[in-house]
C-alpha cells in the first residue's frame, strides 16, 4: 500500500524558509498581481496567493483592469510594473478574457520579475540547467519527488501531458537529474501506446485533466505516482489517476486534492524571493 505524498507538510517547511529569508533580509518583497475582468477560478487563486503573502510578510498588490481592456492596455500596465522598482514580482491572473493571448502577454513581463517562470528567457535557462526562476507546478513536482528520497538517476520516468506549464519544463528538470524521461501526450494516446508506457514507469507524473485516464491496474509495483490533474466529478475533486487501485500498487502517491496543489503557490513565493534577490 502506497504512502501518501502530501504537499502541505513540504509546503510548510519551505514557507518557513521563505519567511526567515524575508525577515533576515530586512527588506520588503512586493508581488503585483494583475487581474483582467472577474472569474471565479482567478478569485480562488488570488485568495490563496493573498493568504500566503500575508503569512510570509509579502506585500501583495492587486491591480484590476476592466474585462473590456485591450491587450495594449494590459501590456502598458505590465510595463509600468516592470519599471516600478518597488515591485519585485508580477503575476497576470488566468484565465484572461478571450480577446487576450496569454503566451504573448507573458512575454512582456520582465524576465527578472516573472514569478511564474513562464518568460521565454526563464524557460530557455532550464535547457542549460541554469534557471533560478522555475515554472511553479513543474517545480512543485520536483519538490515532491525530492521528498521521497528517491535517486532519479537512471529511473524510468514517464510524464503524461506535454503542456508548457507542466510536462515540457518538467522533462528538462528531470533530465538534469539523469532520469530516463518519456513524455506521452495525445499522440501517444491516439497510437494506443499510453498503457504500455505507463506500465513501464518507475516514476509516473500525470498532468492532463481527464479523470480516470490512468487505470490503477497500469501502475507498476512500487512506482512513485504524482497526479497533477484536477477534475471535478460529482462535486468532488479528483485527479487523472484511478486512486484506490493505484494506491495498492505504488510506493508513494499524491492525493488529489492535497498533493501538488499546496506546493504550487509556495513555489510562486519562492520565485518572488529569487526575483527580489533577498
Ligand atoms: P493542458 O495545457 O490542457 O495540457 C494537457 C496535456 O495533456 C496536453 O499535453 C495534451 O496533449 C495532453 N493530453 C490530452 N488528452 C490526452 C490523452 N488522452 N492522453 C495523453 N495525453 C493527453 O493542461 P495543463 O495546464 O498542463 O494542466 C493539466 C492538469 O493539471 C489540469 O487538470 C490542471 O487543472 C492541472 N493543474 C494542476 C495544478 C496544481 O497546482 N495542482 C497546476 C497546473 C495544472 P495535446 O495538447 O497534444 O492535446
Amino acid at each position: 500500500m502506497a504512502k501518501l505524498l502530501e504537499g502541505k507538510p513540504i509546503a510548510e517547511k519551505i514557507k518557513e524558509e521563505i519567511k526567515q529569508k524575508i525577515l533576515g533580509s530586512g527588506r520588503k518583497a512586493t508581488l503585483a498581481s494583475v487581474q483582467v475582468g472577474e472569474n471565479p477560478a482567478a478569485e480562488s487563486y488570488i485568495k490563496s496567493q493573498k493568504k500566503n503573502a500575508e503569512l510570509l510578510g509579502v506585500d501583495y498588490q492587486l491591480h484590476k483592469l476592466d474585462s473590456q481592456a485591450t491587450e495594449g492596455k494590459l501590456i502598458e500596465y505590465i510595463e509600468k510594473l516592470n519599471n516600478d522598482p518597488a515591485v519585485n514580482g508580477i503575476i497576470v491572473q488566468m484565465p484572461l478574457p478571450l480577446h487576450m493571448d496569454y503566451k504573448k502577454i507573458s512575454g512582456f513581463i520582465s524576465a527578472g520579475k516573472d514569478v511564474e517562470g513562464m518568460h521565454p528567457a526563464n524557460m530557455g535557462k532550464i535547457v542549460f540547467g541554469k534557471a533560478r526562476i522555475l515554472p511553479c507546478t513543474a517545480n512543485a513536482v520536483m519538490e515532491l519527488l525530492s521528498a521521497t528520497g528517491l535517486d532519479l538517476a537512471g529511473k524510468e520516468v514517464v510524464i503524461v501531458g506535454h503542456s508548457e506549464i507542466v510536462g515540457k519544463p518538467l522533462s528538462l528538470l528531470l533530465l538534469e537529474k539523469l532520469a530516463t524521461v518519456t513524455v506521452c501526450h495525445i499522440g501517444t494516446a491516439k497510437a494506443g501506446k499510453l498503457e504500455e508506457h505507463v506500465r513501464s514507469a518507475e516514476v509516473l507524473i500525470v498532468a492532463v485533466g481527464k479523470a480516470g485516464l490512468i487505470k490503477g491496474e497500469w501502475i507498476k509495483e512500487g512506482a512513485v505516482v504524482i497526479d497533477v490533474g484536477i477534475n471535478r466529478v460529482n462535486d468532488k475533486i479528483v485527479g487523472d489517476v484511478e486512486f484506490d487501485e493505484a494506491q495498492k500498487r505504488a510506493s508513494w502517491i499524491t492525493p488529489v486534492p492535497g498533493g501538488v496543489g499546496p506546493l504550487t503557490v509556495t513555489m510562486l513565493m519562492r520565485n518572488l524571493v529569487e526575483a527580489a534577490k533577498l
